[in-house]
């Protein structure tokens, strides 16, 4: 595919752009949504995420700041029109924002609609203003816990001050702010009531999430697994939850709930398969781009990028990917001492 000078976007939307060019899956799918990991580093180390001591990539298998904005492109040329960037941390990437400007620089005409980011908030305090300038709109925070000891043995740091102060920080600049909390049997299942009024009350909706046997851990993830349909039933026993018709082509399902006036969003991996409406594609840093969250199989485009012809190579990368995008994932968490379903970290893949 010949390299594009100008974006496509409008003919995207339009309807016009050939089948060929926008990205569609053997399943009709057309991926318009792509989260783009810009580290596997971070400051916390959550005990369902990573193993305390993880070894990192090397710097030179990490994409540089100019890659990851030609790679931005390319999906953005081919009709992906939201972009989350995650990690890892991805405030802890040096010079992040660099990549946050120029990326905000293709929202509307350049052919982006929405630029956002997944991230745990520690270095919110200094970047939120920035993230807000730059077009950013809403942000989602991973926070699962509002108890101070709970957050330090189970993100093996004392930062839960630090956090809390980023999502001030993040609302005070006007950023919307979603919490995101895995749901974590015998460790948060208790305080999720109280952290849902906690983020209602302060305007923000919340969405729960179930944790995925994503690479190996110290901990065994049967102990950790809390089904959603558990925690479901215990907030309808004292809450009356409302479904809401609302779907963001994620996997989200959306509850409204009455009493604490706010959005709850349920992710539910394991107890419910979400894949029919998959809009995305993750992105690794090393410029490994999965095709869904739950299988090994990923096509390389950092080769495509340092290659000769890095566009047309990408393109052509772009749709080997679309051929290899499979219809759903299977997630298991049932078996003790169990291989995980995937043996990369979801820090790796990026949440
Ligand atoms: N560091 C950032 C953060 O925590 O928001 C972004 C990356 S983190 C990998 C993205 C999301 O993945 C977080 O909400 C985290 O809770 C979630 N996550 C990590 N490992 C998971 C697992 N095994 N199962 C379910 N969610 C997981
Ligand atoms: Fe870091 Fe996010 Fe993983 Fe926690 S969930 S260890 S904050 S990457």
């Amino acid at each position: 595919m010949a390299p594009r000078s100008a974006s496509p976007y409008n003919k995207v939307a339009r309807g016009i752009l050939s089948d060929m060019t926008a990205l569609t899956d053997t399943f009709g799918r057309q991926i318009t949504y792509l989260r783009l990991s810009v580290t596997d580093r971070c400051d916390l180390r959550c005990a369902y995420c990573m193993s305390e001591h993880m070894t990192f990539l090397p710097k030179r298998d990490v994409l540089s700041l100019e890659e990851l904005e030609t790679l931005s492109g390319a999906f953005i040329d081919r009709g992906v029109r939201k972009i989350r960037i995650t990690g890892g941390e991805p405030l802890v990437r040096r010079d992040i924002m660099s990549l946050m400007e120029r990326l905000g620089g293709r929202l509307g005409d350049g052919g982006l609609d929405e630029l956002t980011l997944t991230t745990n908030a520690t270095q919110l305090v200094r970047f939120a203003g920035d993230l807000k300038s730059f077009g950013v709109r809403r942000i989602n925070v991973s926070l699962d816990t509002l108890d101070d000891e709970k957050f330090e043995r189970l993100t093996r740091r004392r930062a839960l001050s630090r956090v809390l102060a980023g999502i001030d920080a993040a609302q005070a600049a006007g950023l919307k702010v979603k919490i995101n909390a895995v749901a974590l049997k015998g460790v948060n299942q208790d305080e999720l009531p109280s952290m849902i009024e906690w983020a209602h009350g302060r305007g923000m909706d919340m969405t729960l999430i179930e944790v995925m046997p994503l690479g190996e851990i110290e901990e065994d993830r049967v102990d950790q697994y809390l089904p959603l349909t558990e925690v479901r039933d215990a907030l309808e026993a004292q809450w009356t939850l409302t479904p809401l018709d609302m779907r963001t082509g994620g996997p989200a399902r959306y509850v409204r709930v009455e009493e604490t006036d706010g959005t709850l969003g349920l992710i539910t991996p394991l107890t419910n398969n979400f894949c029919d409406g998959c809009n995305r594609m993750r992105v690794t840093c090393t410029g490994r781009i999965y095709m869904c969250l739950g299988h090994t199989d990923s096509v390389d485009l950092r080769a495509a990028l340092r290659g000769p012809q890095p566009m047309k190579a990408l393109n052509d990368a772009l749709d080997r990917a679309m051929l290899k995008k499979p219809e759903r994932h299977n997630f298991d968490i049932s078996t003790r001492n169990a291989t995980p379903a995937v043996p990369r970290h979801m820090s790796m893949t990026g949440g």
